[in-house]
């Protein structure tokens, strides 16, 4: 019998079919790792990106910077990374196919990520044996382990010596032009300095389309603060709200199931230690709550002593459940400390720290740092998968409508009698007031709409015989498939009004009873 397809399998499909996303290369057979966004994709990661910045950076003020791709070994050597970015790798011994050991024991040996964390190299191949895993390829069996650097090796110029990497994340171009920017900004504390842009991590087997790439876009924010004048000041607007925690204590004990905390009480009992740490926390709850996640599919997970980075003091990470890959990491929360800092410091002989007045005349000090960090393309697949719904055997993209990539469809009624001219005519009005419009004229009216409802535009426009006399339109909804009747002239600033949430679809004109 046929397996029922999943939630990826359909939102792959669609995203094919519609111009969402898909493998790259596909016309050479595709390699993973890497996805092309089409024409509908690249505009709603733009908006998830766009929306961020009004979430989350915005309100704090937090600067934005944009550094390369590359970077020269010294950097990562002086972060941590050249020593600590691997990974332990399996090789089969008949086809000679290499896998991610932890990820084996994960999917085939139903060992958590906690179990595989700490676990030496030896004993990996001891599990799988154990375990009796073997090559999902071919049934052949592994013999060792190694460590495989994850990072995109290359030379800068033409010479061997000069080592250069793709950078795994976007925090250490933040790191490394800290006394600039700091500088700029006058000597401000707390700072928040964030980039968004590409990352490169060379996985070793990546088989899980847009969750786990080669090629990535991430977000970094750098928090910068004093370490002796650490409160937030703003954290009693997130006081109150809750956060589905599963604690490492709970984790060691082998309890899975979350418990819900508010973020006040997170801080008393001091399960989070940094009140940044969970102002941040809080608002990546409410921001995925926004994209369409409710609460109880979200989670933050403690990371025990082992399973954290080696720059992180404490960390959590935010996971969203997902039909086929279960909880799977969306952001990540770490406060860094001084580390990174306090390293380019030691590896650059330059001063990186803040200098702070006091009685005595003063004294400088090396910031601190709290990072939270998203994979804008999980996100990306998160908001599709989340939104994907069926009504009456229609496939709906139910969108937020500030991340759907096309706002408005244009429907003529009648390839005929003046209407395609109409038409023409409200495209370029919503065009040219900056709304993101298309445009179809072929087919029923009601194909259409179901074109449109697929890709999750919110409205449709209809332009029919009433619009020649009276001068309005028909609005369709698509989430409720409600219609309404408004005026043409007074479309621009309904609509302005309804993407940003201002007015609901019932605001819009006159309903339709149907
Ligand atoms: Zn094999």
């Amino acid at each position: 019998m046929k397996q029922p397809k999943d939630k990826y399998e359909v939102v792959s499909e669609m995203g094919k079919r519609r111009g969402y996303f898909w493998q790259s290369y596909e016309i050479y057979g595709g390699v993973g790792g890497f996805i092309t966004y089409g024409p509908l994709g690249s505009l709603l990661k733009r908006r998830l990106e766009e929306k961020f910045r009004r979430f989350y950076l915005q309100p704090l003020a937090i600067l934005e910077i944009e550094t390369s791709v590359i970077m020269p070994e010294n950097v990562l050597e002086a972060s941590g990374h050249v020593e600590n970015f691997k990974e332990p790798t399996v090789e089969c011994t008949k086809c000679k196919r290499k896998f991610r050991a932890d990820h084996l024991l994960q999917e085939f040996g139903e060992m958590t990520d906690t179990e595989t964390e700490k676990m030496a190299l030896q004993s990996v191949v001891d599990e799988l044996k154990s375990h009796n895993i073997r090559c999902p390829d071919c049934g052949g069996d592994f013999n060792k382990a190694e460590q495989f650097m994850t990072m995109f090796t290359t030379t800068i110029g033409p010479y061997s010596d000069s080592v250069g990497y793709g950078r795994p994340e976007a925090a250490q171009g933040i790191f490394v032009e800290f006394k600039r920017i700091f500088e700029s900004a006058r000597g401000r504390l707390p700072l928040g300095v964030a980039q968004i842009g590409h990352a490169l991590r060379n996985e070793i087997s990546p088989r899980q389309g847009p969750v786990r790439l080669r090629e990535f876009t991430i977000i970094d924010i750098e928090f910068f603060f004093d370490p002796e004048d650490k409160k937030c000041l703003i954290i009693n607007d997130v006081g109150d709200e809750t956060l589905r925690f599963v604690l490492a204590e709970n984790k060691l004990k082998g309890i899975t199931e979350p418990v819900t905390i508010t973020i006040k009480e997170a801080l008393n009992k001091g399960i989070i230690k940094e009140e940044w740490q969970a102002y941040f926390m809080a608002q990546a709850k409410r921001f995925l709550v926004e994209m369409g996640v409710p609460e109880d599919q979200q989670r933050f997970i403690e990371k025990l002593d082992y399973e954290r980075a080696h720059y992180s003091m404490q960390g959590f990470d935010q996971e969203v459940y997902l039909e086929r890959w279960g909880w799977t990491e969306v952001s990540g929360h770490n406060y860094r400390t001084d580390f990174d800092l306090s390293r380019h410091m030691k590896a650059s002989g330059v001063d990186l720290t803040a200098f702070k007045e006091s009685e005595d005349g003063g004294k400088r000090f090396v910031p601190h740092v709290i990072e939270p960090s998203f994979g804008l393309d999980r996100l990306v697949y998160v908001a599709l998968e989340y939104a994907y719904t069926k009504r009456n055997k229609r496939t709906v993209l139910s969108l937020p409508r500030d991340l759907t990539p096309m706002q408005v469809s244009v429907f003529p009624l009648m390839n005929k009698d003046g209407l395609l001219e109409k038409a023409d005519e409200v495209y370029h009005l919503l065009v040219n007031e900056g709304f993101t419009v298309d445009w179809d004229s072929s087919g029923s009216i009601g194909r259409r709409y179901a074109r449109a409802d697929e890709v999750g535009t919110p409205l449709g426009i209809t332009i029919d015989y009433g619009t020649l006399e009276d001068g309005t339109v028909t609005l369709r909804d698509r989430d409720s498939w409600k219609q309404v009747r408004s005026k043409l002239a007074e479309l621009p600033s309904l609509l302005h009004g309804y993407f940003c949430n201002r007015l609901n679809f019932e605001d819009l004109g006159q309903i339709i009873e149907r």
